[in-house]
């Protein structure tokens, strides 16, 4: 059985196509600037050479045309016809409280999606709109939608309610939500296989460290805590998003830079590493610096390890304990240095890092700490595709 999986944002489409017989990925691609002058696709296949094709692509729906007719390509095709595809899985952001798991699509699905538009503005327009191009190029086949919200709906409400009155959350579902869930939820299974333990038995914290970052407290397989929110910038310190600030800071800044809009942009674009040492939002950037000697730079390393530390810990708290610690995504999964620093001083709580293997680690999955600790400490490269993939199976095989 053959899946297709779409992850579309507002001028980009990522996609993969999986043969689930072994969850291998036969073709793989990511189409730029959709809708901007200068469109791209990049096609890559499991064998022969990536394909790269240049020239306007006005919408989602022409993009997924391509991409079909790259797939089916005589001579560089890795399908024979259309009809081998039998499911496509598409990543939405915000399913809002409605949408605790993955769901085939029909129209209330899609009315659902388009609901919490108010609370994704820029990332749910996109997904419907990859979702309504894909059943127009493929109108006979299933489509399941796979949430980025659904795996923290199981926080209970001391964890996604703010000190707010009551009544913004009855009337407009003001919550903390937070996202990355397909990526915490993989990590915490595959944390688990890695273990040999059921999933069920174990309490983890899930360290997704990219551009955009949170944490998840895991127990039992379930999400009871997690650091981004009702929106995407609290928690701790990201690529250009300011984590954790109190709200006098922000009200300050309506008041002093001029409006919502503005403040919006400093918050969430021109925060975090870019904003604290002036140098950059990549992490391997600011890291050059500090080490050359920006005071700034070292500074923003500083914070974000920090704000890791703090979840950790916190978490801990949450579950009673911890029995495993994973990081992954670009940081989580590169970076030695956060990971060390996030797990120095925490030895009280039974973690203790392996630094020759700490170091020698990047990208590949590894179980970090030292023999002897208690908790265990692991990188794990994130596959949110690949979930997508299998949910998609699930729901759709007869
Ligand atoms: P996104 O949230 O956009 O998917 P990624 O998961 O790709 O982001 O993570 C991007 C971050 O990972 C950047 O800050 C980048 O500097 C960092 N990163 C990638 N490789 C390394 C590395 N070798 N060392 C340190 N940081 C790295």
């Amino acid at each position: 059985m053959k899946i297709l999986v779409l992850n579309c944002g507002s001028s980009s489409l990522k996609y993969q196509l999986f043969d689930m017989t072994d969850e291998t990925v036969i073709a793989k691609g990511l189409v730029e600037r959709i809708g901007i002058n200068g469109s791209r696709v990049k096609h890559k296949r499991a064998v022969g050479e990536d394909i790269v094709r240049e020239g306007d692509i006005s919408d989602h729906t022409e993009a997924i045309k391509i991409i079909l007719g790259m797939l089916t390509a005589s001579g560089t095709g890795v399908l024979k016809n259309l009809d081998e595809i039998s499911a496509a899985g598409h990543r939405v952001v915000h399913g809002g409280e409605k949408n605790a798991a993955s769901v085939l699509v029909d129209d209330a699905v899609m009315k659902g999606i388009e609901e919490c538009v108010y609370l994704a503005p820029l990332h749910n327009p996109a997904n419907l709109a990859g979702i309504k191009a894909l059943q127009r190029s493929l109108p006979g086949i299933p489509n399941v939608a796979v949430f980025d919200t659904a795996f923290h709906q199981t926080m209970p409400p001391e964890a996604f309610l703010y000190g707010i009155p009551y009544k913004y959350y009855e009337s407009n579902k003001v919550r903390r939500y937070s996202f990355h869930g397909t990526s915490h939820m993989y990590v915490s299974q595959r944390a688990a296989e890695m273990l040999g333990r059921p999933i069920e038995s174990l309490k983890i914290i899930t360290c997704h460290l990219g551009n955009g970052s949170s944490l998840t407290a895991v127990d039992g397989g379930r999400s009871v805590d997690s650091s981004l929110g009702f929106g995407t910038a609290p928690g701790i310190l990201m690529g250009t998003r300011c984590g954790d600030v109190d709200s006098a800071v922000v009200l300050y800044l309506v008041q002093s830079e001029g409006g919502t809009d503005r403040v919006s942009d400093i918050l969430n674009k021109e925060s975090g590493l870019l904003g604290v040492s002036g140098v950059s939002s990549d992490l391997r950037d600011v890291e050059t610096a500090a080490d050359r000697g920006s005071e700034r730079a070292g500074l923003a390393v500083s914070m974000l390890v920090r704000s890791v530390k703090k979840y950790i810990a916190s978490y801990a708290a949450v579950m009673g304990g911890v029995d495993a610690i994973a990081f992954t995504a670009g940081i989580g999964e590169n970076s030695d240095c956060v990971r060390k620093g996030a797990l120095e001083g925490l030895e009280f709580m039974g973690v203790k890092l392996d630094g020759a293997k700490n170091s020698s680690i990047r990208g590949c999955e590894a179980v970090i700490s030292a023999p002897d600790s208690r908790v265990k400490v692991m990188v794990i490269p994130t596959n949110e595709e690949l979930m997508i993939a299998r949910d998609t199976l699930r729901l759709t095989k007869k």
